[in-house]
């Protein structure tokens, strides 16, 4: 099979051009066409020798995922379903808003860590994305939007890696692709837009401090082990107090000057005055042993299968209260995308039945062969 380009990073791109060789800028002219302009026609790169764009037909190609579904909100929230193949398909969510656009790239088909919350954690895992995968989203849902938007600036200002999967157990595929998000001759995002979301995988935690230092948020859910252990089934791993020092080793690297707390809102389950009298005790203490942060309430987005229910308004507002009165810097997240099931945690509800995603790739691939018959 051909090379994805797509597969890699600037210093990597460099490596496989000398080995044809070809100079360094060839590398570098060759990763702007691709990723800063969104093309994948080796013809169409004018600057390139025609000897060097020769090699690359045989040899490569810019692959990117084929579209299972794409679905569109009444609010403008985009949301495509990808075929990564063996009947696994991905989900990435595109959220406009008034002065940014945020892409939700998935990291992993299924995800290992089974949070009892979360839709993708139900499905189980089913493998790691490659590189090119975490990348074919961001480059495919930017170009399209360009040319359907008929703009040639860039659309994407945010990346958060709050898709399906947890982007820290797929460190290796993880860290290129996030270079290449930050790379000015790509998609140019500031460290401070780009945001890698984890349930707390400590030590890989450590490793992107020092290795690709962007916007951290961490899923929390919890005051306490006890129930934490009970809903991220990770923490019996890596505790809460393990997980805090984390954070507070992370910051000195960080390009924020605080630690973004993810927390769902479960009714009677982690939701109750209490619950935010211990976050405040934890994050908060007196005497300024805390963790500099930011709260960020998700109001649960139910799926029949977790038997758990969205808390109340009521008891979201009075949590929040509690937690900026203790002077905690506290939001609530708003829903985007409900009619068309791209609310946080709500993806991959498809590979659950994965009969039915390979059905339905099957009938897109049909769908693309009657529309080019050539092929
Ligand atoms: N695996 C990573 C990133 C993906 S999940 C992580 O867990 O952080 C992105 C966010 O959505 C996480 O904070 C996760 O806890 C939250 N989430 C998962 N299921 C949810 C649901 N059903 N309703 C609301 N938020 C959910
Ligand atoms: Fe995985 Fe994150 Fe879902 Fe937990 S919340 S199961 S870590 S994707």
């Amino acid at each position: 099979m051909k090379v994805n380009l797509l597969d890699f990073d600037l210093p990597g791109l460099i490596g496989w051009c000398e080995g044809l060789g070809e100079k360094k800028f060839r590398a570098t002219q060759l990763f702007r066409w691709v990723h800063h302009r969104g093309v994948s026609e080796f013809d169409q790169m004018t600057d390139l020798a025609r000897e060097f764009r020769d090699k690359l037909h045989q040899l490569a190609e810019v692959r990117a995922l084929p579209v299972v579904q794409r679905q569109d909100s009444a609010d403008g929230t985009i949301k495509w379903l990808f075929d990564v193949g063996d009947g696994n398909a991905v989900e990435t969510v595109f959220i406009p808003e008034d002065d940014r656009a945020t892409l939700c790239v998935s990291s992993q088909a299924g995800c290992a860590v089974g949070c009892r919350f979360c839709s993708t954690g139900h499905q189980g895992f089913s493998r790691n994305l490659a590189t090119a995968e975490i990348l074919a989203q961001l480059w495919f849902v930017e170009h399209t939007l360009r040319r359907e938007f008929k703009q040639n600036e860039r659309i994407i200002s945010n990346v958060v890696m709050m898709g399906m999967g947890e982007p820290l157990q797929n460190y290796n595929a993880l860290v290129p692709a996030l270079t290449v998000m930050l790379h000015d001759h790509a998609y140019g995002l500031s460290r401070r837009r780009v945001t890698v979301s984890t349930s707390g995988v400590v030590p890989m935690m450590d490793r992107l401090a020092h290795d690709c230092p962007v916007a951290l948020a961490v899923s929390l859910h919890a005051p306490h082990d006890a129930l934490r252990d009970s809903l991220v089934p990770i923490n019996r791993k890596y505790p809460i107090a393990e997980l805090l020092d984390a954070c507070r080793r992370y910051l000195p690297a960080a390009p924020r000057d605080f630690i973004t707390f993810e927390y769902c809102m479960l009714d009677g389950v982690n939701d109750q005055p209490e619950h935010a009298q211990a976050l405040v005790a934890l994050l908060h203490p007196p005497g300024g042993a805390g963790v500099p942060c930011k709260l960020n309430l998700i109001p649960f987005n139910p799926f029949p299968a977790s038997g758990l229910q969205r808390s109340p308004d009521a008891a979201v507002q009075a949590f929040a209260r509690i937690l900026l009165k203790a002077g905690l810097v506290t939001t609530v997240r708003k829903t985007r995308g409900d009619d068309i099931d791209a609310a946080c945690g709500q993806l991959a509800g498809d590979i659950l039945d994965r009969t039915d995603v390979q059905r339905r790739v099957a009938r897109q691939r049909t769908i693309e062969l009657v529309r080019t018959p050539h092929i």
